[in-house]
């Protein structure tokens, strides 16, 4: 009888510090012994990883599944298994649902769809909205893994609290110990320039990003980080998109205040020069920005003032999608089956390394979100979460072949070198080569300790 359950052998184990020849034992869920490939036990199971890199999980801390409520656009099983297709092991669900996930009540239900649905392991975002104040101690003891508070217009038209209400929520938020994950748009000025450019008729795609100009982010940022230092509360920025929010990032870093920032592949491939091409299909919220915006998000990726890279999947129909009036068309795109690839891509054209993408994918985002050492890394006790990576694979982005619902992408035809091979949660191969196995059950993780936050930086 075999003594584990699976035995990785042949590949390039990959952690933030080192790259290294090494096989991996797995049994009964967790990362069991790191060995030379002959020192390996006999397995149910065995994996030739042969000119393959082992990662630890790739953690996709900002996703949309529309479950419970918008199923029509995905559902914890479909987005779940896009996950697996897409080689993350862990995913991090917004609460923008409907109803939104705001109290312990709608919290419990969304647990009931994850638990029956999720192929991959996840954690639940609680919601930050008017009159969330009294919630906020019951969802924290229910195990959201943080909270998220729309400071703009989002799909679900959560109205964005006031800003007393929000200093408030965030002293509040501080004493539970879990962090506050903001969309950083001032909805202000989005509403005035919308209305603008919509009057004069300005509704081609690019109005888009006209209407949401560096200072939409930049100002929000900028008040989240006061109101984060002014109530002691850790905060995240979520999808990162311009030079001016990521200069305010930095600073706050240099004065050590608690924040981190996320970006996604977008905002480091696309820029609004591509409206003209990819139309409606490239819209989402912040808006994709200028060339420079893109090249400085390349240097935050560079000297960690970014922390981690995250998809912000959202998936619609593509009726939803398409409209001659870019403001009527639905923001947001699937993004969970083109991050890893897209990402892999960018390590073999030399903007990063596989070990920093490691800390922005895995390592970074399990730091941030309390789950490391459990996930995040490949250590003896770890659970078994590992994305297996083909560096040399190339391919083209397809995406009538998702698994998510929305089988459409602005990355469509994109050419990609890079793609995950296998993606193993807890020990189980959830994909094989493309192949999901949706008969597995997810978990769903919750923070651990409290502890201070520090990620790794390049
Ligand atoms: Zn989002």
């Amino acid at each position: 009888m075999p003594s584990a359950d699976l035995v990785i052998r042949g590949g390039t184990i990959v952690t933030p510090s080192a790259l290294v020849r090494m096989a991996l034992t797995v049994k009964d869920g967790k990362v069991a012994a790191i060995t030379s490939d002959e020192n390996v036990p006999s397995a149910e199971r065995v994996i030739d990883a042969e000119g393959f890199h082992v990662l630890p999980g790739i953690i996709d801390s900002h996703v949309h599944f529309r479950d419970p409520g918008l199923t029509y656009k995905e559902d914890f099983a479909s987005g779940s298994a896009a996950a697996a297709a897409g080689g993350v092991t862990c995913i991090f669900d917004m609460p923008n649902n409907a109803p939104p996930t705001r109290d312990a009540a709608t919290l419990r239900a969304k647990i009931e769809v994850a638990s029956s649905k999720a192929v991959v392991d996840y954690g639940l975002f609680g919601l930050l909205s008017v009159g969330s104040l009294s919630d906020v101690e019951a969802l924290s003891s229910s195990g959201v893994i943080g909270f998220k508070c729309y400071m703009g217009e989002t799909t679900g038209k959560i109205p964005p609290p006031s800003d007393g209400e929000m200093l408030e929520q965030f002293s509040e938020v501080a004493r539970s110990g879990l962090a506050v994950a903001v969309h950083a748009e001032n909805d202000s000025i989005v509403r005035y320039l919308t209305q603008k450019l919509r009057a004069e008729g300005h509704v081609y795609p690019r109005a888009h990003y006209e209407s949401r100009p560096q200072i939409v982010e930049e100002e929000a940022v900028g008040r989240a980080i006061l109101y984060a230092k002014d109530t002691s509360c850790p905060l995240h920025i979520a999808h990162l998109s311009s030079a001016g929010g990521a200069e305010l990032v930095r600073r706050a870093k240099t004065d050590r205040l608690p924040v981190t920032a996320e970006t996604a592949p977008h905002y480091l491939i696309l820029d609004e020069s591509m409206y003209a091409d990819l139309g409606s299909l490239m819209k989402i919220n912040p808006s994709v920005k200028s060339r420079s915006d893109r090249a400085a998000l390349w240097d935050a990726i560079s000297d960690g003032t970014v922390d981690m890279i995250a998809s912000d999947h959202s998936p619609h129909t593509l009726a939803e999608k398409t409209s001659q009036d870019i403001f009527e068309a639905a923001s947001g795109f699937p993004g969970l089956e083109t991050s890893v690839p897209l990402m892999l891509t960018q390590v073999n054209r030399g903007r990063l390394s596989l070990q920093r993408y490691v800390q922005l994918a895995s390592a970074n985002p399990a730091r941030a979100w309390r789950i490391y050492p459990k996930k995040g890394c490949i250590e003896v006790g770890s659970d078994a979460d590992i994305t297996i990576v083909d560096l040399s694979a190339r391919s083209r982005i397809e995406s009538k072949r998702f698994h998510s619902k929305a089988k459409w992408s602005p990355f469509d035809g994109f050419e990609v070198e890079g793609l995950p091979a296998y993606t193993i949660s807890r020990g189980k191969v959830v994909m094989d080569h493309g192949v999901v196995d949706t008969l597995r059950h997810g978990e769903m993780v919750v923070p651990g300790a409290r502890r201070r936050v520090t990620t790794h930086s390049a």
